[in-house]
C-alpha cells in the first residue's frame, strides 16, 4: 500500500511487538489482557476473528500456543498462520536483544523499531481488498480467497503473510469472486465502448467503459453509476 499507516495500526503493531519484547515472553502464561492484544493484531490484519483461544484443539500448530478462531467457531487457519508468523518474525527483531547476539546489533532500541515496523507493514499487507459493489441491489465482487491449510509443525509457513489485490491492481482476466454466488468473475470486450465483468455461474453482467485499468477505477465508475441508478 502507498498510503502511510493509520494511528491504529501503529499503535496494534506497537502493542504486539512490546508484548512479545516482554522480558518473560513465552515463559507465563498470558492474561487475558494479552491475548486481546493478540486479538487486537489479527482483527487489525483484516481477519474478522470471533476470538482467540489457548490451543486445546490440535497439536497442529506448535509454534505458539494460540489459535484464531472465525465466527463461525472454526479455527481460522489464514489468521493462526499468519499470528505464528508474526510471532516469528518478532522473535527474530527479539533474538537480537539477548545475548551474546547483542553485540552483534547497534542499538537496541533499533530492534523494537525495526519489528513494530515489520508487523505494521504485515498488517496493512494483510488486509483484503474491499469488495467493489457492482449493483444497486448490493451484489460485490471480492478478490480471490488465499485459501491454507494448517501446516505450522515447527515453523510457521512462509506463506502466511500473503499480498492481496488492491485498487491500483490492474483489473483483467479472471479478476475475483461473485460474492455469496461463489462464480469466477472475468473481464471480456463486448463493445466498441464497453467491456463487461461476466460471472461463469450466475451469468451476471456488469458493463463498464474500455477505459477502466484498475479495480479502482472500476470502483470509482460503478459507485457513481449505482448513486445515479433507480431504487428497486
Ligand atoms: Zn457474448
Ligand atoms: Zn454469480
Amino acid at each position: 500500500m502507498t498510503q502511510s499507516a493509520s494511528p491504529d495500526i501503529i499503535a496494534v503493531a506497537t502493542s504486539f511487538v512490546n508484548l512479545l519484547f516482554k522480558e518473560d515472553w513465552g515463559e507465563t502464561e498470558l492474561t487475558p489482557a494479552e491475548v486481546e492484544v493478540l486479538f487486537a493484531t489479527v482483527s487489525a490484519a483484516g481477519f474478522n476473528p470471533k476470538e482467540v483461544v489457548k490451543d486445546g484443539l490440535s497439536d497442529e500448530v506448535s509454534h505458539t500456543d494460540y489459535h484464531v478462531i472465525d465466527q463461525s467457531g472454526h479455527v481460522h487457519a489464514a489468521a493462526t498462520n499468519w499470528l505464528n508468523r508474526a510471532f516469528f518474525c518478532t522473535s527474530m527483531y527479539r533474538s537480537k536483544l539477548i545475548p551474546p547476539k547483542r553485540l552483534w546489533v547497534p542499538g537496541q532500541v533499533d530492534c523494537r523499531e525495526n519489528a513494530i515496523d515489520a508487523i505494521k507493514t504485515e498488517i496493512e499487507r494483510s488486509i483484503p481488498l474491499e469488495p467493489i459493489q457492482l449493483t444497486p441491489d448490493g451484489e460485490r465482487l471480492r478478490e480471490f480467497p488465499y485459501n491454507p491449510t494448517l501446516n505450522g509443525f515447527s515453523r510457521p509457513p512462509v506463506q502466511a503473510f500473503v499480498d492481496h489485490t488492491r485498487d491500483e491492481h490492474e483489473f483483467r482476466g479472471e479478476v475475483g469472486i461473485h460474492d455469496y454466488c461463489e462464480g469466477r468473475m472475468k473481464r471480456i470486450r463486448v463493445a466498441e465502448t464497453r467491456d463487461a465483468l461476466i460471472c461463469g455461474r450466475c451469468h451476471l453482467r456488469v458493463l463498464f467503459p474500455k477505459e477502466v485499468q484498475t479495480y479502482g477505477e472500476l470502483r470509482g465508475f460503478l459507485a457513481a453509476k449505482i448513486r445515479l441508478a433507480p431504487r428497486g
